[in-house]
């Protein structure tokens, strides 16, 4: 059954990617410019095994996809709007819009668990290409662009609007090339670290992550937020407990407090004596009881300087 199941979602992938992309291995799509360029490069030349749950987080972004290409069903979009052209330096680009409203109106779909407060680069950098496209390849005047981002878990969405920037363009069109030279193996591989490395299938072979200690500053952003976060948490949980305490000090079990209700519980915890047991038992070694499991912890202190 499930061995039915893999190879059922991986032909409707594949299926799904030929229609919507063609063989990606003779162009520079806008996804590429938004991602590592050796990821983008890898992708195109290595065939890639993906497990299970890859598979379902793929579907996930087509699924995302669907429920946008519903909600906007009245302005009845083009989807998938296909532009092909050359960059001065010769390199195949082709963008596919997920949907253009009218002529110059350009949507983005992202399907993400967290939805950040600004667009990643990443996707502005995808979007300016499609845009730029848009404007200098087929003459469209008034360009714009929307980033819809949907977690389908949670139905929460966001919509960012993204002003045509032609700096960004130019930056999109530069990326195009180095990935085209990698690709071509006039250049050397460039790699971008980033918190979606430990998605990558391309990670156990990089060369950014053989040493033990790996300089990576790119994730310095991510691993300072973490590190707040885990702060405020610590003092959060202190705020309530002291909070908690106040209250119980008023020893009075059930409270109605405006819209809330209070109530102290008791409760019982059993606690087993090891050391009793073992003397009362003459139990001398535990060991042949024991048995370990590992697990990991990941921690982050601030180097100081
Ligand atoms: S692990 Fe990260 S840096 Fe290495 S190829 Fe993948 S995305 Fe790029």
């Amino acid at each position: 059954m499930e061995t039915q199941f893999k190879t059922g979602l991986m032909l409707d992938l594949q299926r799904q990617k030929d229609k919507d992309l063609g063989d990606r291995s003779t162009y520079i799509g806008a996804s590429d410019v938004g991602q590592c360029p050796r990821k983008a490069v890898l992708q195109k030349q290595e065939e890639i095994s993906l497990s299970v749950e890859q598979m379902i987080i793929f579907k996930r972004g087509h699924l995302a996809e669907e429920i946008v290409a519903a909600g906007f069903s009245a302005y009845n979009p083009e989807r998938q709007h296909e532009i092909s052209f050359k960059t001065e330096n010769g390199t195949p680009i082709k963008v596919h819009i997920d949907f253009l409203f009218g002529k110059e109106a350009v949507m983005e779909v992202k399907s993400t668990d967290s939805i950040p407060d600004v667009p990643y680069s990443s996707w502005e950098l995808q979007i300016q290409l499609q845009m730029g496209a848009l404007k200098f390849i087929e003459n469209r005047q008034n360009v714009r662009g929307r980033i819809f981002v949907l977690n389908v878990n949670t139905g929460e969405q966001k919509i960012f609007p993204v002003e045509f920037d032609e700096a960004m363009y130019n930056i999109a069109l530069k990326k195009a090339d180095k990935i085209w030279a990698m690709h071509m193996g006039e250049m050397d591989m460039e790699m971008s670290v980033s918190p979606i490395c430990g998605y990558c299938p391309f990670l156990k072979t990089c060369p950014q992550f053989v040493d033990d200690v790996v300089e990576a500053p790119e994730l310095e952003e991510e691993a300072e937020s973490i590190f707040n976060l885990e702060k405020q948490i610590k003092k959060l949980n202190s705020e309530v407990k002291s909070k908690k305490s106040s209250i119980k000090k008023l020893e009075t079990p059930k409270i109605k407090a405006g819209n809330f209700f209070i109530e102290v519980q008791s409760r019982n915890r059993t606690n087993t004596d090891v050391k009793k047991i073992c003397e009362d038992y003459g139990v001398k070694d535990l060991s042949p009881y024991q048995s370990t499991t590992s697990f990991e912890v990941m921690s982050i202190k601030e180097v100081k300087k």
